[in-house]
């Protein structure tokens, strides 16, 4: 017989005493969904807690009718978990539901929220009040959740102004990718789900927020969407993006750190980004092994090419400034079948080959956990994503090579360290010191 999922975890934090606990249980969660009892449903947008906004992917381990009751009436944007037997520090986790995981939220014999694994209690959770500002809508009757969702606890604005991407397919679309499944699957829900956003309603959603998030929780937002090969709304992807950023900055100049994420672009795009007051440039590069880039990021490979990419990161760095470029990659696709790597060692070596490459020359690259959404190729292939062990491992690694080359956490992404954290799809920041003010 296997292990059970509880002997692993345990196995894990004795092995890497280095990573926090919390960290190890968070991208458990992340890479293998959780469960949800239907009394710790949210009760949608009437209700007291602030619903799961599906800011841009699915972010589920089964479609919207899988789901069942567990998508009409949302599960909770995050939980936040503490105590327990491992004594956890406040942990917030992006919620990812997956009927079939070993890890169930419910209501304890105590009548309070908890965290099982394998049946036994291992953190109280709590969960995120609704904000003020998602009890208003917007004069054409929109959610400030559709239109301006926050995440990681409020801290971070998540515009997904174009909610499809022109990598449109099996040839072109990420491999791990369902941003236009998603959108799909929203609109044959009938859920509000607007493909691509007007500058105005963005700018109403924004006031609103301005006006009712007194404590001034939030403190960035992410400009975002798909990639643009041709044109939408008649613009290319630096004008159509850019158009958001210019528009924000005229009117509310410096109240949030603007970021962007769109492809890896010209210097002269970027630039113009950077002139219209966008702070952070998340140029992503998905997964740093050509191999895999070629077959898992085909859009990109054919349409820009690895070495192009890479190029454009680093002359962005010329006009961000090498701290201010963060790109991404989606942590455990390099362990992907049917191309990517067998075993642990190879792929975090390959990751960390990566992340030397831009860490040297002052570029500190994030990456998100990998949810391996049902409705994707590599989804299909591998639901149970990638091992725990390389997660952990790469937590490791991550944070000795910022080490080795002198590097902090990455600016716009809230506190580091374990009980501070607020970066929620994945656990790079929990990962960290708590830090210097250039952390927030
Ligand atoms: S570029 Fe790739 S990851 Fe980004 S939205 Fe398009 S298909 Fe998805």
């Amino acid at each position: 017989m296997g292990r059970s999922r509880t002997e692993e975890v345990e196995d894990l934090m004795g092995r890497f005493p280095g990573v926090p606990r919390e960290a190890v249980i968070k991208e458990d969660l992340l890479r293998g969904g959780i469960a949800f009892d239907e009394s710790a449903l949210t009760g949608e947008e009437g209700g007291d807690v602030k619903p799961k906004s599906y800011f841009i992917f699915s972010f589920d381990h089964r479609t919207l009718p899988e789901l069942g009751a567990a998508a009409l009436r949302r599960p909770p944007e995050e939980i936040v978990l503490t105590g327990g037997p491992y004594g956890l520090r406040r942990t917030v986790v992006s919620v990812r539901v997956n009927p079939q995981s070993p890890y169930r939220v419910g209501v304890t014999p105590e009548g309070a929220l908890g965290l099982m694994l394998d049946g036994r209690h291992i953190a109280d959770v709590g969960l995120p009040p609704m904000p003020d500002y998602y009890r208003h809508t917007l004069a054409n009757g929109k959610s400030v959740m559709e239109v301006a969702p926050t995440i990681q606890w409020g801290y971070l604005i998540y515009l997904t102004v174009f909610r499809v991407c022109q990598y449109f397919g099996a040839k072109e679309e990420c491999q791990y990718c369902d941003i236009n499944h998603n959108w799909r699957q929203h609109k044959a829900a009938g859920r509000p789900y607007t493909g691509v956003k007007s500058v105005e309603e963005v700018l109403e959603a924004l006031e609103i927020i301005d006006r009712h998030d007194t404590a001034g929780a939030s403190r960035a937002y992410t400009l975002t969407g798909g990639s643009i090969t041709s044109r939408v709304d008649g613009l290319t992807e630096a004008d159509f993006y850019g158009r958001y950023a210019q528009a924000i900055e005229e009117r509310f100049p410096g109240r949030w750190t603007g970021k962007v994420v769109a492809q890896a672009l010209p210097r002269a795009d970027v630039q113009r980004f950077h002139d219209y007051g966008i702070r952070i440039y998340h140029p992503n590069y998905e997964v740093w092994d050509r191999r895999l880039f070629e077959l898992y990021c085909p859009g990109k490979e054919r349409y820009v090419g690895r070495d192009e990419w890479h190029r454009r990161i680093l002359d962005s760095a010329e006009v961000f400034g090498p701290r201010n470029v963060i790109p991404n990659f989606v942590a455990g696709v390099e362990m992907a079948a049917p191309a990517g790597f067998t075993t642990v060692g190879e792929a975090v070596d390959s990751t960390a080959e990566g992340l030397r490459f831009f860490m040297s020359r002052g570029i500190t690259p994030r990456f998100t956990t990998w949810c391996p959404e049902p409705t994707t190729p590599l989804g299909r292939s591998n639901p149970q994503g990638a091992p725990l062990e390389y997660h952990i491992r790469l937590l490791e690694t991550y944070r000795a090579t910022m080490d080795e080359f002198g590097l902090s956490s990455p600016p716009g992404y809230g506190p580091a360290g374990p009980g501070r954290a607020v970066f929620s799809v994945s656990s790079f920041m929990d990962s960290l010191l708590p830090d210097s003010p250039s952390g927030v």
